[in-house]
């Protein structure tokens, strides 16, 4: 993992020839200053969902010179086009970038309830069925998020997630009445893992937004009055 101020990098997707990506902070906006490559990203409005959005043609619909154009409700991101750069805004949840040397590329925003949903299976059992991928060539990077120590839950969480993917005193522990503690991102690297992702092509960049506050927006600590972190990754 690189360190910057304005975004962090996942060093199994940075070493790739065809690939920008970046992981954002409170420091960085969406925009060239934070993102030298990206002219034009696609976002969504994200509803913690798992409504994928496959972008097949450009087109600015804003036309407003930030480029930024919306995809519509949605929690996923995906396309083969070069030069568009695909958006997940955080601040607590997960953002996920994905590669598949086809190329094809996703960014997928994972809370509790998109990632309860299934979102990342989702996402892969998409890629696998319109672009041919294999989940073995798939690599993911999961970027700063609420860490397991930080992320307090109750029951309710808990039990919205599928059994096969939730591990009492591996990926979330019982601390109090009707309390738990989660590590969503434990959670989604196993979730990958039983996709047919190797290990070693799943990194986590082990940042937390409420332990490291200085550096990230966090929304259980501030809030409505929590920005965003944006992450990208394009295809060149
Ligand atoms: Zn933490």
């Amino acid at each position: 993992m690189k360190y910057g101020k304005k975004q962090l990098q996942a060093g199994i997707l940075s070493k790739i020839d065809n690939l920008k990506h970046g992981f954002g902070t409170r420091y960085s906006r969406p925009d060239r200053k934070s993102f030298p490559f990206a002219e034009h990203i696609i976002a969504m409005e994200q509803v913690h969902g798992c409504k994928i959005h496959d972008i097949k043609a450009e087109k600015n619909e804003t036309g407003n010179n930030r480029q930024i154009t919306t995809a519509g409700q949605g929690d996923a991101l995906v396309t083969g086009l070069k030069k568009l750069a695909l958006a997940v805004k955080t601040a607590d949840c997960v953002p996920v970038l994905l590669y598949a040397d086809l190329p094809v590329i996703s960014a997928v925003h994972c809370g509790w309830r998109s990632s309860a949903a299934r979102i990342l299976s989702k996402t892969v059992t998409y890629l696998q069925k319109h672009y041919k991928i294999k989940p073995g060539k798939l690599r993911a990077a999961l970027g700063p998020a609420i860490c397991g120590s930080c992320f307090t839950v109750g029951p309710e969480v808990i039990k919205a997630f599928p059994q096969k993917l939730i591990k009492k005193n591996v990926n979330y522990f019982k601390t109090d009445y009707n309390k738990y503690k989660l590590d969503l991102r434990a959670v989604l690297k196993q979730e990958l893992a039983e996709l047919g992702l190797s290990p070693s092509n799943i990194e986590i960049i082990n940042r937390c937004t409420v332990c490291h506050n200085q550096l990230f927006f966090s929304y259980r600590l501030e809030k409505e009055k929590a920005g965003r972190q944006w992450s990208l990754i394009m295809l060149t």
